[in-house]
Formats: structure tokens, sequence, C-alpha cells
């Protein structure tokens, strides 16, 4: 076959073609010079490629820490790195900040062996790399792909594969280099199937609510639940929130799924409404997708009009790390909804880099702690004297304090003692559907309008 040296770091030379910084092919060019040697290679036996697509661990912190322009000297230094002349080599290109792809002639190799030369070349960088920072190990994620027909293989789902495999690295937190397996190209025909049913499961109501009760501290009688959508399929099995909530946050179709929620949740308080029966506030989840624009208020206000429900019967949940990174839009929002008689609980609270100052400056009526400060069965002694202080702090700022994931007895008794004024968890109750629910309210009431 012949050997074509594409994309060498070229900074000599600057043109549309190069990227300015590493010399390096940009992306669009370094697809087309693959697509034109793949078809090169059309008559030659065994020939089989390979995709390499690595990034920099931490290089954010590292450009954060060090300086722009150490973090430029870096990307420079892999660039040349990736370059150096060898037989096998096809082409290289940087993709954007710290991402890069390599490709390779793999042919009459056995994958472990690639593999193997992979790790060997990583590692040999990340020993060339450490003494320009300070000592301090750098280390490269790295996915591979091997395409087992070149010829009929399009060539960007070859990259995006070795993109997906560079991004399980990061999981396993390992620079050992990941292959990309049957088992993440099922993941992705999972991910595809699941945007792709939602509408329709939405419309055939295969997605349904759920509720999980909250109870008063002091009677454990219920005052309220939160709404968690179930995805229930016609075979009976569920998917629960976790598979399909972040798939539907980054490709925005969760604004869809929320709204459904609400409808739900609205059309069932107008129907226990209607039937002269018991209702207790409900709570509703409200994803960061929403702030992108401002459509989530006029919504809410339509069904609000739509269902003539009291506004004292509904709530909203939002994170607090929602708060933290849209406070502009959240701040209006929240003070439009507490304006119409809504309360605003904060979520989560304690799960990421909560500032306690957060609860001085933000508008909440509820206070949500996370499961995390319930990690253990018996609480230690620190964790008690957390709980207790959060507790306390959030009560003197005139704040209702909600405990989630309690699992057991001694963690409600304590809770009650330190002033915690609901709780939700598995001790009084899993999420439940609809009908279970009534059920929960009957046997276990009554709401005091509190
Ligand atoms: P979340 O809002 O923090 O909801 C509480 C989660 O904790 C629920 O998980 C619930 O089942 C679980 N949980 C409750 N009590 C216990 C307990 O005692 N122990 C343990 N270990 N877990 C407990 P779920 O239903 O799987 O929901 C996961 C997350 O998905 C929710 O966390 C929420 O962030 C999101 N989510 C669920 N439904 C919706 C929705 O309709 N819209 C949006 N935007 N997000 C939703
Ligand atoms: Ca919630
Ligand atoms: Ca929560």
């Amino acid at each position: 076959m012949n050997e074509q040296n594409l994309g060498n770091a070229n900074t000599n030379i600057s043109s549309n073609v190069f990227d300015p910084l590493t010399g390096l092919k940009k992306y669009e060019y370094f697809v087309s010079d693959l697509k034109r040697i793949i078809s090169e290679n059309k008559n030659t036996p065994d020939f089989k490629l390979a995709i390499v697509y690595s990034d920099i661990r931490y290089f954010k912190y590292l450009n954060d820490t060090f300086g722009y322009n150490r973090g430029n000297e870096l990307l420079k230094m892999y660039s040349e790195f990736i370059s150096k002349p060898n037989p096998r080599f096809l082409g290289n290109c940087h993709v954007y900040s710290d991402n890069f792809i390599s490709a390779t002639n793999v042919s009459g190799l056995t994958e472990e062996r690639f593999y193997a030369e992979i790790d060997k070349r990583n590692k040999n960088f990340e020993e060339i790399i450490k003494p320009f920072f300070f000592d301090r190990p750098i280390f490269l994620n790295t996915g591979v792909y091997i395409l087992r027909d070149a010829l009929n293989e399009d060539i960007e789902t070859a990259i995006s594969n070795a993109n997906y495999a560079r991004k399980e690295s990061k999981k396993f937190n390992t620079d050992q280099c990941v292959q990309f397996s049957d088992q993440m190209m099922k993941d992705i025909i999972f991910r595809m199937e699941l945007s792709a049913s939602l509408p329709m499961a939405i419309e055939t109501k295969e997605i349904k609510v759920f509720f999980q009760p909250k109870v008063d501290s002091v009677t454990n009688k219920v005052i309220g639940a939160e709404a968690l959508a179930r995805w229930i399929k016609k075979d009976g099995s569920m998917i629960y929130p976790d598979q399909f909530i972040p798939l539907l946050e980054s490709n925005g179709m969760i604004v869809e799924l929320d709204y459904y929620v609400y409808r739900e949740v609205f059309k069932y308080i107008r129907e226990r409404l209607d039937a002269g029966l018991e209702v207790v506030p409900i709570s509703m989840n409200i994803s960061r997708v929403h702030f992108k624009n401002d459509e989530l208020g006029p919504y809410i206000e339509e069904l609000l009009a739509q269902y003539k429900i009291p506004t004292e019967y509904i709530e909203f949940e939002l994170t607090e790390s929602i708060y933290i990174d849209r406070i502009h839009r959240i701040l209006p929002f929240v003070n439009k909804m507490r304006g119409l008689g809504i309360k605003i609980s904060m979520d989560d609270f304690g799960s990421g880099y909560s500032s306690l100052n957060l609860l001085n400056n933000l508008p909440i009526d509820v206070l949500k702690l996370d499961k995390v400060f319930l990690s253990n069965d018996d609480l230690s002694r620190n964790q008690k004297i957390i709980l207790s202080c959060v507790i306390s702090m959030a009560k003197q700022l005139n704040i209702k304090v909600l405990c989630e994931g309690v699992e057991n007895k001694h963690q409600s008794e304590f809770l009650t003692t330190a002033g915690c004024d609901m709780f939700q968890g598995f001790y009084f109750s899993r999420p439940i559907c609809e009908e279970d629910f009534n059920q929960y309210l009957k046997d276990n009431k009554i709401y005091d309008g509190k």
C-alpha cells in the first residue's frame, strides 16, 4: 500500500487546511483524506484502519492552573509527539480544545498488540510531559475503534465510535486505551431508540407519573408528594429516570417530558377536586434545560388557568446547581411563581458544591436535603452535627426542611429531634403509581393545609 503522510504537524503553513496552533489538519480535511486513503486501498488485501481519539485529562484544570500559554504548549507538544514519523501513520487532526484524532494502518497487527502500542505511546508522552508541569502526572484519555470493514463503514461513524470509547475511558479513570465494544454499540442503539420512541411513549402513555409521598416528621401523616416519571414499556419492564432523563436533557426533549408530567399532575389534581376527594400539594421537577428561554413561566400560568388549580397544591423543585448556573433566568421565574402562591423547593441540596450562602440570597420555601447526608444507616457523629446545623440554619431563615432518602427508623428519629419538618424516603414509601398513591392518601391522611 502507499504510505501517505497526511497531517504531520505543519507549523509553517498557514492556510484553511491546517489548524494554526498545532499545525495539524483540520477535521474536515482529515476526514476527506481518510476517505481518499480508503478508496486508494480498496484493492489492498487486509487493509485495516484504526481510529484513535484522545484528550488530556483535566486539561481545563491544567489551563486554569498553569496558564493558557502552558496549555497551548502542551497541545503543541502532543501534536508533535503524535506526528513523529511512523510507517503505519495515516494522519492526525486537532478537532478542538484538547481533542485529537489519529488514524493508523493496523494491517497485519493483532488488535491486542495495537492496543498495547497505544498504551506504550501514551505512557511515553506522559513521561515526557511530566517535568513541564512540576512533575504533576498528566494522563491521556484514549478511545480506539478498529474498522472491521473500512471500505464499507462510514468513516465519521467510526470516529464517533472512537470518541464514545474515549468518553467511556473517563468513567474507568484509566490511562489505558479503551476499545469501542459491542456493549457500547448496544448502549448507543438503546439511547437512539429511546430518543426516537419518546414522543410516541408520551402519546401512548407509556410514560407514567408516579408519586412519592412526603410525610410530616412528627405525625408521619402524608402532607404532599413528588411527581416522578416512569417509563413502563408494553412488555411491563420499567425504565427509571436515571436511564432516560440525562439523555433527554442532552437532546432537549426533557422539556416535552416535563410539560407532559405537569399536565398529568394538573389533570390528576383537577379530577380529585371535582370528585370532592382529598388533595395534597404535588411537587414537580424542573430541568435546567427550561432556562434556555423564558417559556416555562407562561406555560405554567396557562396550565393553572386551564385546570383552575389553587396554587397551594402546586410546588416546583429546582436543584441547587441550576440556581448556581442560571441565576439570572431563575430569579425572575422563582419570584413570579412565588408571587402566584406556588412553593419552590431547592432540590438535592448538599449533593454538589453547595454554598450555605446560597440560602441567604435565594428565595425558596423548602430545602430538600439530598440523600448524601444519610449515606450510612447509622448516622455518624459528624453527619449528625452537619445535619443539625443545616436544619437549624434553614429554620432560622424561615425555610422548611425536607430530608430525602430516609430509609430507616434511626434516621427518621434523629431527624425529627433535629427539627426536620418533612421526610421523603423508602422508609415511608417508594414512588408509587396513582392508584396506590390514592390508597396511601386514604390510609395516611390528613393534610392540614399548612
Ligand atoms: P430526585 O428529584 O432527587 O428524586 C428523588 C429520587 O430519589 C427518586 O429517584 C426516588 O425514587 C429516589 N428515592 C426516594 N426515596 C429514596 C430512598 O429512601 N432511598 C434511595 N436510595 N432513593 C430514594 P428516581 O425516581 O429514579 O428519579 C431520579 C431523578 O430523576 C430525580 O431525582 C429527578 O432529578 C429526575 N426526575 C424524575 N422524574 C423527573 C421528571 O419528570 N422531570 C425531570 N426534569 N426530572 C425527573
Ligand atoms: Ca426532585
Ligand atoms: Ca432530590
